[in-house]
């Protein structure tokens, strides 16, 4: 389905961006898989996709520092001409009740989840335009719709996401490029896996309506719609992953 496309995945070291990356090469796609601090990891992904017959590169790159992805861009326009798909997944949580929350971790936080969305997105789009078509995917989540305590940045950064994947979308309209957003309810990995225990997770897990946390795969349908032309008349959009999470009060 998605054969002789060229994704580059942030944040595809481990968790939902290698989810993605495995997801896209096993449809055919050539992958970048980006990671920042975990290149063990990383290369432990290229070698699940090769042994898969897939086709990939991993590249560091911090996706909250201009230089770093520029030159990540370079170096994929320079492997494969082109870039197809683009899912901005990298990102982060920080822990600690408001009036405690610094501003370096406020930075930290808001500038890895949303300022490296809009850096990667500016720098990957000017080959999208060249080609007129892409496909830019933001892993966004139900904090984007909702928010809650001791999140702060956050839930900020997610509720950026949501907005900024909806004025994206109309100014890279004209260009073919569709810019959609999936807002994954929870999900057990690295970020998410030490909050899964306790008495508050068992509580929002009962208000979840399908009763339970999201499983592997899970995020396939959506990802599946977004990367392919099945979605080419959808852009602007959060679609929610998350048992029904933010249809109830
Ligand atoms: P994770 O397991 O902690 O993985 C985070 C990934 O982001 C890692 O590959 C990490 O790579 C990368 N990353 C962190 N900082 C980076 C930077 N500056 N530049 C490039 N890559 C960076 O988290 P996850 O749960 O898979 O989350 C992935 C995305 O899904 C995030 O945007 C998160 O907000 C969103 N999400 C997750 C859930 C959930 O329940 N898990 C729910 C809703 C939304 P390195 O280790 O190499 O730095």
């Amino acid at each position: 389905m998605l054969e002789g496309k060229v994704a580059v995945v942030t944040g595809a070291s481990r968790g939902i961006g290698k989810a993605i990356a495995c997801k896209l090469a096993s449809m055919g796609a050539t992958v970048i898989i980006n990671y920042n601090g975990s290149k063990d990891k990383a290369e432990e992904v290229k070698a699940e996709i090769e042994g898969m017959g897939g086709t990939c590169i991993a590249v560091a790159c911090d996706v909250s520092d201009e230089d770093s992805v520029k030159a990540c861009v370079a170096e994929v326009e320079k492997a494969f001409g082109r870039i197809d798909i683009l899912v901005n997944n990298a990102g982060i949580n920080i822990i600690n009740e408001f009036s405690e929350f610094s501003t370096e971790d406020w930075d930290k936080v808001v500038n890895i989840n949303l300022r490296g969305q809009f850096i990667m997105s500016r720098e990957v789009c000017k080959l999208m335009k060249k080609q007129n078509y892409g496909k830019i995917i933001n892993t966004a989540s139900v904090g984007g719709y909702a928010g809650g305590a001791s999140q702060i940045a956050y839930y900020a950064s997610k509720g950026g996401v949501v907005n900024f994947t909806r004025a994206l979308a109309s100014e890279l309209a004209p260009y073919h490029v569709t810019v959609n957003a999936i807002g994954p309810g929870v999900f057990d990995t690295e970020m998410t896996h030490d909050s899964l225990d306790g008495d508050f997770a068992k509580y929002l897990e009962g208000r979840v309506p399908l009763g339970r946390w999201g499983k592997d795969g899970e995020l396939d349908g959506a990802l599946i719609y977004f990367a392919s032309d099945a979605s080419s008349y959808c852009t602007g959009q959060t679609l929610y992953v998350d048992g029904g999470m933010v249809c109830v009060l």
